[in-house]
């Protein structure tokens, strides 16, 4: 995959080669990031890429002309490059946008390059949104003072899932929010800590033990922690039933 991120501060991307999943996932040639400066896509003396905003108010607003000359330049270079035909998505990170969900870093997972725009200050002219951008994320119902962070957020989620990333195939597959539920409790070694034990099943070697074990634990988490989520899953008639057990064991509780 092949990632655009168009920023007026590329230094901050730097955090992302620290040595880890994704500086793996570069070096073997998974995926491929490169950020381009807005302010390169000046033409004025001054390289400047805000401005008051019309009507008034606090707060500079990102001008239109550098964002469409730099989106389009990185877009004929992956065109040219890539050899690549139709829409390639042009997001752009804002708090307006559609909530990020671990759905949505899969749906982006399965482009082959994606190109991301961060707003800084009070955000971007409207024209950039209007006739530019195809997409628009949010991570989540707070401001942040720019969308690099963002930016960050939604290339992490989606490179993780890119085949080949992660060590062994499957170990996204039980992630929280990936199977609509939070995931089961871990333990690794020892058995025993400060007399703390782990739960007997996880050391009996008993395989379907242990995925009965991890099931009910997430569906009781899932539903402790998220009750709404438990909504949009699919489960099978027993796991319905244990989970109405459960709804109404707390409900007891609650009313004892
Ligand atoms: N005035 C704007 C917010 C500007 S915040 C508004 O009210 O909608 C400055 C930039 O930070 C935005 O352009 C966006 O790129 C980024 N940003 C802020 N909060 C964000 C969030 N929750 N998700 C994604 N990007 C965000």
């Amino acid at each position: 995959m092949r990632i655009d991120i168009l920023t007026l501060f590329p230094a901050m991307f730097q955090c992302l080669l620290v040595p880890g999943i994704f500086e793996r996932a570069i070096e073997r040639g998974l995926v491929r990031v490169n950020t381009h400066n807005i302010r390169d896509y000046t033409h004025d003396k001054h390289h400047v890429v805000d401005d008051y905003a019309y009507g008034g108010g606090a707060g500079m607003i990102l001008k239109p002309e550098p964002i469409f000359e730099a989106v389009e330049s990185v877009k004929s270079d992956i065109y040219k490059e890539e050899g690549k035909s139709g829409e390639i998505p042009v997001i752009l990170l804002t708090p307006q946008g559609r909530p990020f969900s671990q759905q949505i870093a899969l749906e982006l997972s399965r482009h082959t390059c994606l190109v991301l725009l961060c707003g800084r200050y009070e955000g971007v002219d409207e024209r950039v949104r209007q006739h530019l951008v195809t997409d628009e994320i949010s991570i989540g119902d707070y401001v942040l003072s720019g969308g690099e962070l963002a930016a960050m957020v939604v290339v992490d989620a989606v490179v993780r899932l890119l085949p080949g990333v992660l060590g062994s195939e499957d170990s996204a597959q039980d992630d929280s929010h990936t199977t609509g539920l939070l995931e089961y409790p871990q333990y690794t070694r020892p058995a025993e800590y400060r007399g703390w034990t782990v739960p007997e099943v996880l050391l009996s070697g008993n395989h379907a033990e242990v995925a009965r074990w991890r099931r009910e634990q997430a569906l009781r988490r899932t539903l402790e922690r998220r009750p709404e989520l438990l909504d949009k899953v699919e489960l099978s008639s027993g796991e319905r039933e244990l989970v109405d057990r459960l709804k109404n064991l707390s409900l007891g509780s609650i009313i004892k």
